[in-house]
């Protein structure tokens, strides 16, 4: 059974077909039935057409005959034309045309709607765009910055409020104006070129320009001016958007900036150079403070790792050439073994140490920023010296020599590991800095060290020579004193006397002894001042009295050589503290070389009271002295002239003993002279005592008659015959009983035997010196304390304290005078 409205419309369809092909009225027939069934059930009449148009296509027409297919399709034609009714035909095609607009008109309606959305779409975004370009108007007006719109030549077609304000001019006025124009005339051809350039240059990213820019009403001021070229499409340039921008304060903070940065920096560099500053002062107050070289190189290299090294080693060139490492200091205590260590092992291998040595030698510093283990190999003395410095981690590391004038004396390794720091120019630098003082420092403990074993020497020969002119005093007043003994016992005889030769002769003697007895006396006082040996024993004089007694001491002489000698005292007296004999003795010298150095002229000595000092000119009118020998004529030992053979002078001693005794008494001596020829003069200044000066007691008064005595016995131990003999003679015309010994062992013997009241011995003799001698005598009970005399003509310091030390209360310098004696052994016995 057929159900429903498409089934029916199938069966219509399959029935036609059967009728097309052939199958007769009934099948015709029934396709009419069917298809008025599915139109009455509602099948569109316009559907019905389809399936009818669709069932012929699918009759596959064309196998039959033409005529009889046209046929076939005629009659399926009327067929389908009358299964419809014509009232059918309209109220259906009604019905269907009422749909198919009513869809047309859904379809309007959509539209519309459509439209409409559209439309209001359109007018949000119309007013939308309106919003924007009014806030970009007020942007363009109110911006901070100038804009302006030129064309390409720079006229100004647009210009908002910040550009008016900025140039001075209102932005309606602008307009028209050329921008050129606002640019001050020192940048103006460089902004026109720029301008040229960038209208040529297909140029799309926006340029800037930094000018100097002038307002209207003159106001200068720096701008930046950021430039687009708007460019059609073929590239042609049609105008330029500017934007103004018052740099002033950006110029103003950048320079601030800039002046900050420059103070932060001069700050910081300040810094820096006041550490390194504090760390060069301070190896420098090391370097001065011992001339003990090693240990303060050790010091400085401590302080180097406490300020730019990790390890620091010093080295030194020795005698050989050779290297020697004189100071190794590390920063990290933990390091202390490794540092023994290494301290055991070769500095560098010779090789490398020879490499350095070129470029070390000519004052240059080697510099390692990054220390590699090749490196390390290379410079290692020995695989465990490599061992042990890869062990220490080295990083970085400065070599610089020790040089001084010319020399490489060593050098300083700084080396970096646990800090992590590279050395860099600076670094070096500083090193360079610290070897210069370094070096300073070696040079001059060198020669420190070279000076010291000098003046060692020096001191040796110098004390040799004190020895020597001391033992050739002794040696030479032992026959001088029988000598000068025996003289002026012959002057004391009248049958001599009365005989003009052999009085001559006598006087001759006795001139020419003591001429020898000064120059003794002179060595040995030379040898006694600078052992400080001299004592002055001051009084309160007037030194006009001293200048006196040595003009009348030399007048003798200055007359026989025919010199006139004038003496102008000092009105008043000149009260000064000295010590009289031996401020004679200063006056003496230098009278005795005036006569000695003038032929046929005059000698003048003048007193007089300068301030609050005394002064004694001496002048002469002699050969006079060259400046250059001003000075060096007071040093012992020197003349004032470099032809000695040829000249008067002496041993030159004089001078320097008086400088001596001079200064000894806080007094200046001093020359002068116009030159040689022109004579020359002394002068001799002392401090005047004041009123209240202390008067010391009379001096030793040597030449004084002794005191009447008594018989005393002196046992006189010397091992000179003639000495023995003429001081026997001497002192028993004094009224002593002597007893004479010859050596100490007599003398030993006859002391026990005569227990005499005073010993008087020699200390130089053969077999028992003087020394042994009282040490024996003072064993002995009943001659421990008899007085003893030493009698010594070498007078050195050594012997007087041996001497003391032996037992002796007294001595007395060879060649003794017996009156001189006579005193000693009064004060010691008598008391
Ligand atoms: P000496 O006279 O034994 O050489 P001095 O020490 O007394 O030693 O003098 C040192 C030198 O000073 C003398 O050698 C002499 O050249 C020079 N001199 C000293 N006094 C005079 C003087 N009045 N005129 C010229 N030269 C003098």
């Amino acid at each position: 059974m057929i159900e429903t409205r498409q089934e029916l419309a199938e069966e219509y369809s399959s029935a036609l077909q059967q009728y097309l092909t052939g199958a007769g009225e009934v099948a015709l027939q029934r396709a009419y039935e069917l298809g008025r069934r599915a139109i009455a059930d509602g099948l569109g009449v316009l559907e019905m057409a389809a399936i009818h148009q669709d069932s012929l296509a699918a009759a596959r027409l064309s196998s039959m005959p033409p005529e009889e297919r046209v046929q076939a399709l005629e009659r399926a034609a009327t067929f389908f034309a009358e299964s419809l009714s014509p009232f059918e035909m309209a109220l259906r095609g009604f019905q269907e045309a009422n749909r198919a607009l009513r869809k047309n008109l859904e379809e309007l309606w959509r539209t519309e709607d459509e439209l409409r959305r559209q439309n209001e779409e359109l007018t949000g975004a119309r007013q939308t765009l309106e919003a924007e370009r009014r806030r970009y108007q007020d942007l363009f007006d109110f911006a901070p910055d100038g804009y302006l719109a030129t064309d390409p030549e720079g006229n100004i077609q647009e210009a908002n409020r910040a550009a008016g304000t900025l140039l001075a001019v209102p932005p309606q006025n602008l307009v028209g104006a050329s921008l050129p124009g606002f640019v001050s005339d020192k940048d103006r051809p460089a902004f026109q070129a720029q301008l040229n350039r960038l209208r040529g240059k297909n140029e799309k990213k926006a340029q800037e320009l930094q000018v100097e820019m002038r307002s209207r009403t003159g106001v200068s001021f720096p701008a930046l001016l950021s430039l687009r070229v708007v460019r059609e499409a073929s590239s042609r340039p049609v105008g330029l958007r500017w934007l103004l921008r018052d740099i002033t304060e950006r110029k103003r903070i950048e320079e601030d900036r800039a002046h900050f940065l420059v103070r932060e920096l001069v700050a910081r560099t300040e810094a820096e150079a006041g550490r390194r500053f504090a760390f060069l002062a301070e190896a420098s107050a090391l370097l001065v403070a011992s001339l003990d070289c090693e240990t303060t190189l050790a010091n400085v290299a401590r302080l180097v790792t406490t300020y730019m090294a990790d390890w620091c080693s010093v080295y030194l060139v020795e005698q050989e050439g050779l290297l020697r490492r004189v100071a190794l200091a590390h920063a990290d205590p933990a390091r202390a073994d490794l540092a023994r260590q290494l301290q055991s092992c070769q500095p560098f291998n010779s090789r490398v140490w020879q490499e350095l040595g070129d470029t070390l030698g000519q004052g240059q510093p080697v510099l390692v920023p990054q220390v590699s283990d090749d490196w390390l190999e290379s410079i290692a003395s020995d695989p465990e010296h490599f061992r042990l410095v890869r062990q220490a981690g080295l990083l970085s590391m400065i070599i610089v020599p020790l040089h001084a004038h010319g020399r490489t004396l060593g050098a300083i390794a700084l080396a970096t590991a646990e800090s992590g720091r590279r050395y860099d120019q600076h670094d070096v630098a500083l090193a360079e800095d610290l070897a210069r003082r370094c070096a300073l420092a070696v040079e001059t403990a060198q020669l420190y060290h070279a000076v010291t074993l000098e003046r060692d020497k020096v001191a040796k020969a110098s004390r040799a020579k004190d020895e020597f002119l001391a033992i050739l005093g002794h040696e030479l007043r032992n026959p001088l004193t029988p000598i000068l003994g025996w003289v002026r016992r012959l002057k004391r005889q009248g049958l001599i006397m009365q005989d003009s030769v052999l009085k001559e002769g006598v006087v001759s003697l006795e001139r020419n002894t003591l001429n020898i007895l000064r120059l003794v006396d002179d060595c040995l006082d030379l040898v006694r001042i600078s052992e400080r040996k001299i004592r002055l024993e001051k009084e309160r004089m007037d030194l006009n009295q001293v200048v006196e007694a040595a003009v009348e001491a030399i007048r003798e002489k200055a007359q026989s050589k025919g010199l006139q000698l004038t003496l102008q005292p000092a009105p008043g007296s000149l009260w000064v503290l000295g010590d009289r004999a031996r401020l004679e003795q200063v006056a003496i010298n230098v009278l005795t070389n005036a006569v000695k150095y003038t032929v046929g002229g005059f000698i003048s000595i003048r007193c007089s009271q300068i301030g609050k000092e005394a002064e004694i000119e001496f002048q002469d009118t002699g050969i006079g002295i060259a400046p250059e020998f001003l000075e060096q004529i007071f040093e012992p030992f020197r003349q004032g002239t470099n032809e000695w053979l040829r000249s008067e002078s002496g041993l030159g001693l004089g001078l320097a003993i008086a400088r001596e005794i001079v200064q000894m008494h806080e007094g200046r001596i001093w020359a002068q002279s116009p030159g040689p020829g022109q004579g020359s003069s002394f002068r001799l200044s002392l401090p005047l005592a004041g009123e209240q000066a202390e008067v010391p007691g009379p001096g030793l008064q040597v030449w004084e008659a002794p005191p009447t005595t008594s018989a005393l016995r002196v046992l006189l131990i010397e091992d000179s015959k003639d000495i023995v003999e003429l001081m026997r003679i001497e002192l028993e015309a004094l009224g002593y009983t002597v007893l004479t010994a010859r050596d100490g062992e007599q003398g030993l013997e006859m002391a026990r035997r005569e227990v005499p009241d005073v010993i008087v011995s020699d200390i130089k003799m053969p077999g028992m010196d003087g020394y042994e001698l009282l040490r024996r005598l003072r064993e002995i009970p009943e001659l421990a304390s008899i007085p003893a005399i030493a009698l010594t003509g070498l007078g050195m310091k050594e012997h007087m304290a041996a001497a003391a030390a032996a037992g002796y209360q007294s001595q007395v310098a060879k060649p003794v005078d017996a009156q001189e004696l006579s005193v000693i052994i009064q004060k010691l016995v008598v008391g």
